[in-house]
């Protein structure tokens, strides 16, 4: 019986990409006249090359932006406070996720969150998804000092569920920090494909769709 289920967040629930492009347009219109110069879909397209899929953080992709396009009107550091206090509300879960979450839930399965990322600001990103009230650990790996894949943040989120290893699976976009932070524990794995990490060959299985978990957790249940 898989007792628990635990994600990642980024890329796994939350459709960074698009939320991403969301808050970075609503960003360029609310400074359009200190931007001047730069359209809206050029400061699109720049933020989301530099962040690279989070691999930048945000005051240094801000400082290369207004540099490379000469602009004085605004610091980047008054951009990046409205990212951490803004990026929230423009947050979107993929498709499928509530009714996920609730038919897994339904089935009795308790549920965990593990997000290597900034507290509380990944906290509230989460629970603009609209599902975080269903799950029974969240944990941020700048909250607990650790973060994927070492083996200990896995642990501690097992421990606050309840469960053992061989009771949960972790569902996660990244091969390394999910997928083998998971498995370092004895952790069945699903890997979420994406256009950054195309392919994990190690994962137990794959979920393109986050409506077909509730049967790929089925299929765990059936061979194990
Ligand atoms: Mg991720």
């Amino acid at each position: 019986m898989i007792r628990a289920v635990i994600f990642d967040m980024d890329e796994t629930l939350l459709d960074r990409q698009g939320s991403l492009r969301r808050f970075a347009a609503a960003q360029h219109a609310a400074h359009q006249n200190a931007l001047a110069g730069l359209s809206e879909s050029a400061f699109v397209k720049r933020f989301m090359t530099l962040d690279n899929n989070g691999a930048l953080w945000k005051d240094e992709v801000y400082r290369q932006i207004l540099d490379e396009n000469r602009v004085t009107a605004i610091d980047p550091q008054t951009l990046l406070d409205e990212y951490i206090a803004d990026f929230h509300i423009h947050c979107q879960g993929f498709a499928g996720l509530a009714e996920m979450v609730a038919q897994l839930t339904a089935e009795g399965r308790r549920l965990g969150l593990i997000t290597n990322g900034t507290f509380p600001f990944q906290l509230h990103n989460f629970r603009a998804l609209g599902v975080a009230e269903q799950f029974d650990a969240v944990l941020v790996s700048e909250q607990e000092g650790i973060r994927k894949p070492d083996p200990e943040i896995f642990r501690r989120a097992l421990t606050r569920l309840g469960v053992t290893a061989d009771e949960a699976v972790f569902v996660g976009d990244n091969p390394e920090a999910d997928i083998r932070g998971a498995q370092s524990v004895g952790m069945g794995t699903i890997y979420r494909p994406n256009r950054f990490w195309p392919e994990c060959d190690f994962a137990d299985a794959v979920c393109v769709d986050l409506a077909d978990l509730p049967a790929i957790l089925r299929g765990f249940e059936a061979s194990q």
